[in-house]
């Protein structure tokens, strides 16, 4: 596997936070997970409601650590015990929280987030609702282009996230979307059943609201 040297990764984030700044999202580059923990409390204020998507990046950075700190007030769906009803609960919450904290399936060359859910509960508060949103991501999500972003989804992030919840699913044993064995699929084709992680789709593009959206864009990899 070929490893970009420092100068192309610095040169690709570079073009991707002047093409996500184009489309209104305020964007910081930083170099590794200690960085971008520091960066995303920097853009927190004591009191915040936080909300969180599920995330191993956000896991990585520690910044799921940083958001049970007393100073905030996080909305906690990973609590033991709740009910399915309350989780459900806790993910509308979220929908008013001060600040949503999540990274992105992927993030295109072109100023565009990628994000593919099975409930949904994510890309609603990416898209409406929270305040603030942050999205942290590593090098290795970007893609040059929404074509790629897909494919990302269907090759990389949704088989390593079935693998990671334990789902006895299609592309837990292969490695890839079924969708794949088609040529020219669509972005919608995959699995059915229960266990599919893959039902909405958002595309996160010019934002009317200027700098709502903050992305942190880390030159390491991050989660996948
Ligand atoms: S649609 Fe199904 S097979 Fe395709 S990536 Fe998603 S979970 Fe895997």
């Amino acid at each position: 596997m070929n490893v970009d040297t420092e100068s192309v990764v610095y040169s690709r984030l570079e073009k991707t936070a002047n093409a996500l700044r184009a489309n209104n999202m305020e964007v910081f580059i930083v170099e590794n997970r200690q960085k971008a923990m520091e960066k995303t409390e920097e853009l927190l204020s004591e009191g915040d409601r936080i909300g969180l998507g599920g995330s191993v990046t956000l896991n990585e950075c520690k910044i799921t650590d940083l958001v049970r700190s007393k100073k905030y007030r996080f909305i906690d769906r990973y609590e033991a015990g709740l009910t399915a009803e309350q989780i459900r609960e806790r993910h509308i919450e979220a929908l008013s929280a001060d600040v949503y904290i999540t990274s992105s399936n992927a993030v295109t060359e072109n100023g565009e987030l990628y994000n593919v859910d099975g409930n949904g509960n994510r890309i609603a508060a990416i898209a409406y609702g929270p305040g603030k949103v942050i999205v942290v991501a590593g090098y290795n999500k970007i893609t040059p282009d929404l074509k790629e972003a897909i494919m990302r989804v269907k090759r990389i992030a949704a088989p390593a996230n079935v693998k990671r919840l334990k789902i006895d699913g299609y592309c837990s044993k292969t490695g890839e979307c079924i969708s794949c064995k088609t040529e020219n699929s669509e972005m919608s084709d995959g699995c059915s059943g229960q266990g599919r992680i893959c039902c909405d789709y958002l595309i996160s593009g010019y934002q009317r609201e200027k700098n709502r959206i903050k992305v942190i864009l880390v030159a390491e990899k991050l989660g996948y």
